[in-house]
């Protein structure tokens, strides 16, 4: 007889949310990880007294407040503003593109100054964008593109703007007002002492493993429970028969310096081509460069970024939804939706770029489905 109902694959937020609801539901539930840790890539560890991002910047951000109140359970949320600053060759501008940036670039004041020269601007655009490129000088003029958006979208995806799809600016709000908040969300907020405690509350009376590898042990574990939740990469739990979908890499370099403040922003991202790092992540300001006691923390530990194609051995960070990898995801799916006792979930899973709180979402979901 098997001995659990669910075999989760991946201690992520997917996996970890959809435990969490399969515990609640009166399931019985075994959480294994291929790391030595839970969290997946929100995994946060505290080095210098400060909470390191160890997978890249995680800022929580969502507008459906169902969501909120889903996370609020787990951790105390602090009042974390994402305002990024972009360096280009020296030169400082707000984040994302706001009354700031226009000022400085341009020199504009007013609101229809500001509006008036992006129109002038975009009408190099006619007809409707068809990728990254157009799309971005259509919603905010060929200047910024070329100082903001152009080198840094071709760093974090090695791939011509042109080449990329639009939707990926299109979460970049554009604002005739003077708020240099990133995201156009309700409720925002880091985990107070860190996203790997969220989780680790969420697998709270869960049985969990770490340093198991499940595709190399696939057989065995298969056998101990009734129905699996896959959250690693589709391609290669297929051992990659249809093909190998791309995925963009991130490596960091981290530092820990001897002073109390080295850019006095979370993120600044640089956004000319030549600069070989996408950002600049100082963990402090996370937490406002306190510790959990208030006090001001003398050192302060920063994480160059850079961005690569993904190749095996990597880990994967991004899914590169454009045509062609969009294509042969449409063909994993079909052959996962032929697999039996088995349920795709979150970035890797679903082959989709996705945000803290959408993969939530979408744990609750399959969630409902499963336990209704
Ligand atoms: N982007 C940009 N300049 C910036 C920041 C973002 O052009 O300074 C564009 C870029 O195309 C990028 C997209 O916005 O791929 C999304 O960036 P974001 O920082 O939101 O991505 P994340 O890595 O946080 O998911």
């Amino acid at each position: 007889m098997d001995k659990y109902n669910y075999l989760v694959v991946g201690s992520g937020l997917y996996g970890a949310v959809f435990a969490q609801q399969a515990k609640a539901a009166g399931k019985k539930v075994l959480v294994i990880d291929k790391r030595h840790n839970i969290a997946g890539n929100v995994y946060t560890e505290k080095v210098e007294g400060i909470n390191v991002h160890k997978y890249g910047a995680h800022i929580f951000h969502t507008n459906t407040k169902e969501i909120w109140d889903y996370v609020n359970q787990y951790a105390k949320f602090n009042r974390f503003t994402n305002s990024p600053v972009a360096n280009y060759k020296g030169e400082l501008y707000s984040l994302p593109f706001n009354m700031y940036t226009f000022n400085k670039m341009w020199g504009v004041v007013t609101p229809e100054e500001a509006a008036a020269k992006i129109e002038e601007q975009r009408k190099e655009i006619i007809d409707a964008p068809q990728n990254l490129e157009e799309q971005a000088i259509s919603l905010v003029g060929r200047d910024i593109y070329e100082k903001l958006i152009k080198g840094y979208t071709e760093k974090q995806w090695g791939r011509e703007c042109c080449e990329l799809p639009a939707f990926i600016i299109k979460r970049l709000p554009v604002r005739l007002t003077f708020d240099n908040n990133y995201f156009n969300a309700l409720y925002q907020g880091i985990p107070v002492g860190g996203y790997t405690k969220m989780v680790k509350n969420m697998l709270e009376g869960i049985e969990v493993r770490t340093g198991i590898d499940y595709l190399e042990n696939k057989a065995e574990l298969d056998k101990l429970a009734e129905k699996i939740v896959y959250t690693g990469a589709i391609d290669v739990y297929f051992g990659y028969k249809l093909g190998t979908l791309e995925y963009r890499s991130v490596k960091f370099e981290n530092e820990i310096l001897d002073k109390p403040n080295f850019q006095g922003n979370a993120a600044v991202n640089y956004t000319d081509r030549e600069t070989p790092w996408t950002r600049i992540i100082e963990h402090k300001w996370f937490e406002f460069g306190k510790d959990e006691n208030g006090n001001d923390l003398p050192k302060t530990v920063i994480s160059r970024e850079y961005s690569s194609e993904w190749k095996p051995g990597d880990e994967p960070y991004y899914p590169v939804n454009d045509e062609k990898n969009s294509t042969l995801y449409a063909e994993y799916k079909k052959l996962a939706e032929s697999e039996n006792n088995i349920i795709f979930g979150g970035r890797l899973g679903e082959y989709k770029y996705y945000d803290m709180d959408a993969v939530i979402a979408s744990a609750l979901e399959m969630s409902k489905k499963e336990f209704n």
